[in-house]
């Protein structure tokens, strides 16, 4: 049977340990399995964690292996090679292809039930299309943490910029979770006034001020990479945030990367856009009308994910 409130995270790394942790901290009271091929350092985590469980709401956190997918309502990958500095996403192809066609595997003999699959590992959305492909399960269920991310980034920067509470934004970062990711700015507003419309009224913000704002959420994990060797707590909190949406149901707008088939004429590969996102993960994904700009940069996004997805097949 199924638990409602367990989660498995495959890979206890930086980025799978931290959302074990994000998740103890939420306050959603989970049973959480860490599944590592390093079983000893995800003990060593778990252990960790439940040593300040006297200060949170009860979670178990433990070491576990692919039997406890097999009760889990959630299924997070985290597994897998990490950017170095200076290397793209799609260069970590190769190296997590491997490793997705074991997982897939194990998640294929162990979860008759089909859980909701959250896709957190580099290039997040080939390997969400690539765990579509192999397990079979329907697209709702089976989708990655995309641009929610860089969205968020997105809102600091311009909340920065523009002085006001980046949860008062609504601004998207749509297309690939990687170098070809489209900032939407003709649908990033405040209070319901279009941006271009607020920001024309203030001083210090312009044309360069917009395409700076877009290269530093291009350039940020970069950065982070290249100061500290990886980035983990501002994923760990968009992973939390979209756990919180399955399990509470909250039918939130988060862009997540889901498999396509022919919105805006874009099918066979998964990438993100505006979604629902609910009880059975994607509930509906938005039919926004973009620019001309960014819809033809959206397609250029897309066209350049089917390309790396083609030769990673051949
Ligand atoms: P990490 O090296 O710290 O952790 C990876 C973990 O995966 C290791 O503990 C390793 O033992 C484990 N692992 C490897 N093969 C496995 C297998 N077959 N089964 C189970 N576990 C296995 O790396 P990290 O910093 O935690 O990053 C993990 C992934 O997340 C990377 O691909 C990284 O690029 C990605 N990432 C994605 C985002 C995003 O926004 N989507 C953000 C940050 C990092």
């Amino acid at each position: 049977m199924i638990n409602k409130s367990k989660i498995s995270i495959i890979g206890a790394g930086m980025v799978g340990s931290t959302t074990a942790f994000a998740l103890m901290l939420s306050g959603l009271s989970l049973d959480i399995a860490l599944i590592d091929v390093d079983r000893k350092k995800a003990a060593g985590d778990a252990l960790d964690m439940m040593h300040g469980s006297a200060f949170l709401p009860s979670s178990e956190i433990y070491a576990g292996d692919y039997a406890d997918c097999g009760d889990s309502s959630i299924v997070i990958i985290t597994a897998g090679a990490r950017q170095k500095s200076g290397e793209s996403r799609i260069d970590l192809l190769k190296r997590n292809n491997y490793i997705f066609r074991q997982i897939a595997g194990e998640i294929l003999k162990n979860c008759p039930h089909q859980p909701i699959i959250i896709v957190v590992s580099n290039p997040v959305d080939i390997l969400t299309y690539l765990t579509y492909e192999l397990t079979g399960f329907s697209r709702n269920k089976v989708f990655g943490s995309g641009t929610l991310l860089d969205s968020s980034r997105f809102k600091y920067l311009l909340g920065k910029q523009m002085n006001i509470d980046p949860k008062s934004l609504h601004a998207y970062i749509i297309g690939e979770h990687g170098d070809s990711k489209v900032a939407a700015w003709s649908k990033t507003s405040i209070a319901g006034m279009r941006f271009a419309e607020y920001s024309d009224k203030r001083s210090g913000f312009d044309e360069a001020v917009a395409d700076r704002i877009a290269d530093e959420v291009k350039d940020a994990a970069y950065k982070v990479i290249e100061m500290k060797g990886a980035t983990y707590y501002a994923i760990a909190l968009s992973v939390r945030r979209i756990v919180e949406c399955v399990l509470r149901d909250d039918r939130s707008v988060l862009p997540v990367s889901c498999v396509l088939k022919g919105e805006y004429g874009i099918e066979n590969i998964a990438l993100s856009l505006p979604s629902i996102v609910g009880k059975n993960g994607v509930e509906e994904i938005l039919p926004v009308e973009y620019s001309e700009r960014e819809m033809s940069k959206l397609i250029s996004s897309a066209d350049s994910l089917k390309k790396a997805y083609a030769d990673l097949k051949s």
